[in-house]
């Protein structure tokens, strides 16, 4: 990272009232779709609880975005930090972060296995993963590295069902499920803690009843599509946008019913419109506070 992008971070988890005041904060790891953007990495969202983290998906570059976060000053982000890990659902985009996130922390010497949780299939993904890195292994473990804290073939894999599917100390995360295309289980995730409730929506289309899970909550992180964008793509591309996600003016509809106190948009698909063009259009259909994240932003 730049000296001035640090500094702009810095300056700017600061300025984030709600993340300086508050034991709970939402850290904006990749906002990215699978568009190739370089300025956006893979979906993963991180809540952040007094000093422990929990990520919401792991896109590509999530461990490195982790890193990012932890050198401006989140030390819950640290990378032998990661330990818990939700999975919204199994498609590329949200997961391709995951060899990444069982593997580097166990190299620099995580203390305990990844605990991961998510939908039917997560478990074959892990398992095929693990396996895909066999020779890797091999040589970590026997090639002279020092010796490591597990057996990182060792990843305790949940597969869940919607409902409160993990409690701590600190938070208590409930998963519910939402319409994302034909996927049999895609997951949303209620975060609550003492002091916050965060709601994440996964890729959701319109239909999901968000407004349920977020009743006046402090965030709602949400998917969204910029309806312009959307105005130029081939018709069976349009098709499959309609069918899987959520469009801006439906978002702003969701979003009148659910009163966030902050909305957050993230998985943006923009297609040649604008930021700037997207907010507008959520802003038409909602009159509460709404961002449009990008990477590294905190709430
Ligand atoms: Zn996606
Ligand atoms: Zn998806």
């Amino acid at each position: 990272m730049t000296r001035a992008l640090l500094v702009s971070l810095t300056a700017l988890m600061a300025a984030s009232l709600p993340a300086a005041q508050s034991r709970t904060s939402v850290v904006m790891l990749g906002t990215g779709t699978p568009n190739a953007d370089p300025d956006r990495f893979g979906p993963a969202v991180a809540v952040v609880v007094d000093g422990a983290s929990y990520l919401v998906d792991f896109g590509v570059g999530v461990v490195r975005r982790a890193a990012a976060a932890e050198r401006a000053g989140i030390g819950a982000l640290g990378v032998t930090r990661l330990t818990h890990a939700f999975a919204t659902h199994l498609h590329s985009d949200h997961t391709l972060g995951l060899a990444d996130l069982i593997l580097t922390p166990w190299i620099l010497e995580r203390e305990t296995p990844l605990e991961l949780y998510g939908p039917r299939g997560l478990r074959k993904m892990t398992t095929h993963l693990v396996a895909a890195y066999a020779e890797d292994l091999k040589v970590r473990e026997t090639g002279g590295e020092p010796k490591h804290k597990y057996d990182p073939r060792v990843v305790h894999v949940h597969e869940i069902a919607p409902g409160v599917v993990f409690r701590d100390e600190r938070v208590t995360v409930t998963a519910f499920a939402v319409s994302h295309g034909i996927w049999p289980q895609a997951f949303g995730y209620r975060f609550q803690t003492s002091d916050r409730t965060i709601v994440i929506s996964g890729d959701t289309g319109p239909q999901s009843h968000i407004e349920d899970q977020c009743r006046r909550c402090d965030v709602l992180v949400h998917e969204v599509y910029s309806e312009a964008g959307f105005a130029g793509r081939p018709p069976e591309w349009q098709r499959y946008h309609a069918r899987y996600h959520t469009s801006s003016r439906e978002l702003g509809a969701i979003a009148s019913k659910a009163r966030p106190g902050l909305l957050v948009l993230y998985h943006q698909l923009i297609w040649g419109s604008t930021e700037d063009a997207l907010l507008e259009e959520v802003r038409s259909a909602y009159d509460g506070k709404v961002v449009s994240a990008h990477d590294l932003d905190v709430y």
